[in-house]
């Protein structure tokens, strides 16, 4: 899998002007992203970034976007949603073990930070809805789940409790 290039930046330009920076706003795939069984669709990042030399090295801030899906912890039915956190990352060209990234051949790799942010960021245990109480195949008979939203709504559910004999 190649797909993870569009996060390494040529920074040979910037780390020539002390204090310049640039904005990098991009789509790009991140490789495999999934915690559990919750994926973000096609390892698929939007990154709005801003790179900045610094005595040293550059500093990367800003934010990471995700969206992901997976099924609903209790009654697993498929459920996705959006994610977005915070980077702020600092790289080196002699970084330090587990603080900072390297700056090797004046490019970064941003793909690996970028990675992790979208994966501390995804949600543990995704439900459809708070209220969720698991799988209730009589509330849902078959034809009736596909409806869309309103059919989960709590208060229209005692409804289908109710018949009429005539
Ligand atoms: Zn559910």
């Amino acid at each position: 899998m190649n797909d993870s290039s569009g996060l390494i930046l040529d920074v040979v330009a910037i780390r020539r002007r002390a204090g310049s920076r640039i904005d990098f706003t991009t789509r790009a795939g991140v490789g495999e992203t999934c915690v559990g069984d919750v994926d973000v669709d096609g390892g698929l990042v939007d990154v709005d970034l801003l790179v900045e030399t610094v005595v040293g090295g550059l500093t990367v801030s800003g934010t990471v976007r995700a969206h992901w899906s997976g099924p609903c912890r209790r009654c697993l039915i498929p459920v996705e949603g959006d994610v977005e956190s915070e980077l702020h990352e600092v790289f080196e060209v002699e970084p330090t073990e587990g603080e900072t990234w390297p700056i090797v051949d004046e490019r970064i790799d941003l793909t690996p930070s970028v990675r992790e942010a979208v994966m501390l960021s995804l949600p543990l245990a995704p439900l459809c809805r708070e209220s969720c109480r698991g799988p209730e195949p009589d509330r849902f008979p078959t034809g009736v789940a596909d409806e869309g939203e309103s059919s989960g709504d709590p208060r229209w559910a005692a409804l289908d409790e109710i018949h009429f004999d005539q």
